[in-house]
């Protein structure tokens, strides 16, 4: 071999490497404080409110938030797993799900403290990209368009991920920007989507809460001017919760404004990380074509708490953490790996994280872009199997009923629909479908009986 094809080869070794990096996405946490084993099942945990904690262990109990053991052992195996990630996103729900009156100001503050805490010194060298959950204030939801001692206080905490320039909007609005990873060319957005959540009576006859949209709007066109990629994260997202129908997080103006910023801007979006559902699962966004132009990704939560929203059967989950596989030239997402806790099993036995699986192998799709985001939803949209699979993975391999057509309808819709009428005309439409779906065979059987009996 010449030496310059050699040297050619090389590089291009070089390059393969090189095109490969990944990062850690963790999500709503919820510590809660008060989580001990006692012989009254009422008694394990505040965060229960009124519900026996059924099978309570030491990694924890599906009525209740994280106790502090469940926090630990799913930082330690993010520290196992995969040791030195290009970054961690980490997108907020700190504090347990208690009234008001059980926390305060200084009682949040310290939950988030002591999560820094535990991230900072497990992963000490590694940059952390973080943003507010609606939890992650007093009272809860309510976070305000402008400076505050919460923003204060919380970016002091997270001075060391923070760049000096991301202080001033943070303790303005919660939010920030900077280059990815110092490197020219690429972009993180931090977005403080609390601000937009209908349950925020603070903000929801603001225009623009904070300047937000206006200031993401110029974010991203000077990112298109220079030619930079960008990630999006957040906590509360848009659209609707797959696992109730109808039940969206922000108020209609607010979500209309989000879908209207990322079809401007989505050619430089290449990817957008969120939390809140604690659930596993996806959103996708079309131009006016219907090509599918971005996702948002929607990553479980450690916390394995039952929700309490009312129409939600058995709505809690395994404890789940994943990695997000990229190409570091393009900001393409190449893979999802989500890792999880069997928390019946953890408890019975040891605690032990294992993969949970890998989205490429499980919907046979080549990466996770936005084109094969949508092949996967199409497969789950017609196939059963798929389906169900996807369901399974819904609630981190929680909840293995089986998924049914009304169930399929709410969460292809979700997935499909993040625009408020958009999401109702789906469900009209898979509705029909699958009243239809369901006639179809009694029909054809019907039609024949009336031929046999001619
Ligand atoms: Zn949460
Ligand atoms: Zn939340």
């Amino acid at each position: 071999m010449s030496s310059v094809r050699l040297l050619l080869s090389c590089l291009l070794v070089k390059e393969v490497v090189a095109l490969s990096g990944n990062f850690w996405h963790i999500t709503d946490l919820h510590w809660d404080p008060t989580y001990k084993l006692s012989d009254d099942p009422e008694l394990v945990c505040a965060s229960s409110g009124k519900r026996p904690a059924a099978n309570a262990g030491r990694f924890g109990a599906y009525a209740c938030d994280s106790p502090w053991l469940l926090i630990n052992s799913s930082v330690y195996a993010m520290k196992d797993i995969l040791p030195d990630p290009d970054f961690i996103v980490w997108t907020g729900d700190d504090t347990p799900h208690v009234p008001n009156e059980d926390l305060g100001e200084e009682a949040v503050l310290n939950i988030i403290s002591n999560l820094t805490h535990i991230i900072n010194q497990v992963f000490p060298n590694t940059k952390v990209y973080s943003a507010l959950g609606n939890h992650d204030y007093h009272p809860k939801s309510q976070l305000p368009g402008g400076p505050n001692n919460i923003y204060t206080r919380t970016a002091e905490m997270w001075q060391d991920w923070l760049d000096p320039e991301s202080q001033g909007t943070f303790q303005k609005g919660g939010y920030y920007t900077e280059k990815l990873l110092n490197r020219t060319g690429f972009r993180m957005l931090v977005l403080n989507t609390n601000l937009y959540y209908d349950q925020n009576k603070v903000t929801q006859d603001m225009d623009d809460p904070a300047g937000q949209f206006s200031w993401a709007d110029q974010v991203l066109t000077e990112a298109a001017n220079n030619k930079e990629k960008v990630y999006i994260i957040g906590h509360v997202p848009p659209g609707f919760f797959e696992k109730k129908r109808s039940k969206p997080w922000f108020t209609s103006t607010f979500n209309k404004l989000y879908v209207d910023l990322i079809q401007k801007h989505h050619s430089v979006i290449y990817g957008q990380f969120f939390g809140h559902h604690h659930t596993d699962s996806f959103r996708m966004f079309y131009d006016s074509e219907g090509s599918p132009i971005s996702t948002m990704f929607l990553s479980p939560g450690v916390t394995p708490w039952k929700t309490t929203l009312p129409g939600v059967v058995d709505g809690a989950n395994n404890p789940g953490i994943r990695v997000f596989e990229y190409d570091t030239q393009t900001l393409l997402v190449k893979d999802v790996v989500t890792h999880y806790l069997n928390l019946t099993r953890a408890n019975a036995a040891n605690g032990r994280w294992e993969k949970e699986y890998r989205f490429t192998e499980s919907f046979r799709v080549p990466d996770a872009s936005p084109a094969s985001m949508h092949q996967a939803l199409e497969r789950i949209t017609s196939d059963r199997c798929y389906l169900q699979k996807y369901y399974e993975f819904n609630s981190v391999s929680y909840d293995l009923t089986e998924c049914d057509s009304d169930c399929r309808v709410d969460h292809v819709c979700a997935a499909r629909e993040v625009d408020f009428e958009r999401y109702e005309h789906c469900l009209e439409k898979e509705g029909a479908a699958a009243i239809y779906g369901g006639l179809l065979p009694v029909l054809s059987v019907a039609v024949s009986l009336v031929l046999a009996n001619r």
